[in-house]
């Protein structure tokens, strides 16, 4: 990535959408729409003192909506360019309101709220598509209830959870107890609130509230409005208080998910979706359980599916490995339900194959390998490039010329063709610019023909 941000030859034009493409291979005419970012680029140093003044919190998309992020954000820790951007659905001065703080903590003076959208035109001679892929919506199978079990994830959401620069640096904690824990710091707020109420009678009466509501209890002082205003202020404080104490009890019980199951093919290899393989979740199931074992040694991990599907150099020995070193239990069955027990634990019902039984195990976090889905946005793009897309909405290709679309001089590559892992869509990333290069190449020689 780095590398693509220094080339001489690349123009990395981030935060940018394709609007128009016209033309033919050797000759296409590209409408981009470089977004107001409302931060120069070429100012901007990364320091990130402007996101870390920001007041205002939304949910982090990239993180699955698993942690919180500023209105003034960096996509992700690594991105190229590593510039901040304004979110201007959730700025307050962009919306009208008095804020400005990052403009004003920003030494390098690269706020700039009247920035406006660019349209670039870009003459190229060929196009590379490589819009990848969405994962599917577990939600659409009823019977896994994800978003209503907190403890039911995707993979995705898993992979954040144990990334180092993830929401929980790395620990494998339940969502559940995340939302308890989110819980404590407006429960401290609205205590520290009614301390300050409660300050006003001390300072007043000159004596402690605890003093006070002894005497007000045991009928020693005459009861006015103030007194019974200052004693129901007291117990609203006395019960907000134990509501605190008792969650942060809970919450110091509380440890990373130790016992995980992954189920394989939610949305793929089933005919009410996506009838393929998606080709990579076997892999990455296990490398999310090895990866969790490797944090905390005891976890242990089930993963159920129909087969494993481990094609690749080496990846039926890291398979083996996964079992005989990282606790993963390998059970050939498919998950019929999921239902929630006691400490929102998700139970699993399953068919076990090879035993002829229906069976129930009781996990601390279940995770879902959702099918690789076409994104979103590619059926509008299609039409943009004029190019068709196959029956499940991925990029028509030729089995012969995987790389080729339907339109001469525009190529796909990665999963925006099919699913694929990530050496094989470096693999098509390469085999796609060698296409579009020949098609350069071509209309260079031809426009210097055309010239002698
Ligand atoms: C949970 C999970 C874990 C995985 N772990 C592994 C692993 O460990 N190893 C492995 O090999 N594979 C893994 N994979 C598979 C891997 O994610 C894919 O193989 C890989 O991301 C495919 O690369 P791609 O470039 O085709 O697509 P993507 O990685 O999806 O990249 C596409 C990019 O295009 C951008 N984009 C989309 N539309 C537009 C548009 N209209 N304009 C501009 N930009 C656009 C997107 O924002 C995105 O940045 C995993 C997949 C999942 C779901």
């Amino acid at each position: 990535m780095l590398d693509v941000g220094r080339h001489p030859n690349i123009n990395l034009l981030a935060y940018s959408e394709v609007e128009n493409v016209r033309g033919q291979a050797g000759d296409f005419n590209v409408t981009v729409r470089k977004k107001a970012r409302f931060v120069e680029e070429n100012k901007c140093t990364g320091c990130g003192l402007c996101s870390e003044k920001c007041p205002i919190i939304v949910s982090d998309a990239f993180n699955e909506g698993l942690g919180t992020r500023r209105a003034v954000y960096a996509y992700f820790a690594q991105g190229i360019p590593s510039t901040r951007t304004i979110d201007p659905d959730h700025c307050r001065q962009l919306n009208g309101k008095k804020c400005g703080i990052c403009a004003k903590v920003c030494q390098a003076e690269a706020i700039n709220f009247d920035q406006k959208d660019q349209i670039l035109e870009l003459e190229v001679g060929a196009v590379i598509l490589a819009g990848g892929y969405d994962v599917f919506d577990p939600s659409l199978i009823p019977e896994y209830r994800y978003r209503e079990i907190p403890n039911v994830v995707t993979a995705m959401e898993f992979e954040r959870l144990l990334s180092a620069s993830g929401p929980t640096g790395g620990h494998t904690d339940r969502p559940s107890d995340l939302t308890m824990k989110a819980g404590i710091e407006p429960l401290e707020k609205k205590v520290k609130k009614s301390l300050r109420g409660l300050e006003k009678f001390e300072k007043q009466y000159d004596r402690t509230s605890k003093e006070f509501y002894t005497r007000y209890t045991s009928g020693d002082i005459e009861k006015d409005d103030d007194q019974n205003k200052w004693a129901n202020q007291y117990e609203e404080h006395l019960s907000l208080l134990k509501a605190l104490d008792a969650l942060k009890e809970k919450v110091e019980t509380f440890g990373p998910a130790k016992r995980l199951a992954f189920i394989q093919c939610v949305g793929s290899r089933d005919f009410r979706f996506y009838p393929f393989c998606s080709g990579y979740c076997c892999m990455h199931s296990i490398k999310e359980a090895i990866i969790a074992n490797e944090h905390e040694p005891e976890t242990a991990s089930t993963i159920f599916g129909m087969d494993i599907r481990a094609v690749g150099k080496g990846f039926e020995e890291y398979k083996i490995r996964g079992g005989n070193n990282s606790g993963i239990t390998y059970v050939r069955g498919r998950v019929a339900e999921i239902t929630e027990g006691p400490g929102h634990n998700p139970i699993v019902t399953y068919e076990d194959t090879r035993e002829r039984m229906v069976k129930s195990k009781d996990f601390d976090m279940v995770i879902l390998a959702t099918a690789c889905a076409p994104t979103k946005g590619i059926a509008d793009l299609s039409k943009i490039l004029g190019i068709a897309l196959d029956d499940y909405g991925f990029v028509k290709t030729d089995p012969l010329s995987p790389v080729d679309t339907t339109m001469p001089g525009i190529f796909v590559c990665g999963c925006a063709g099919s699913p694929m892992d990530v050496p094989e869509s470096v693999a098509q990333a390469s085999s796609a610019a060698e296409r579009a290069a020949e098609i350069a190449f071509q209309s260079d020689v031809e426009k210097e023909t055309a010239i002698a």
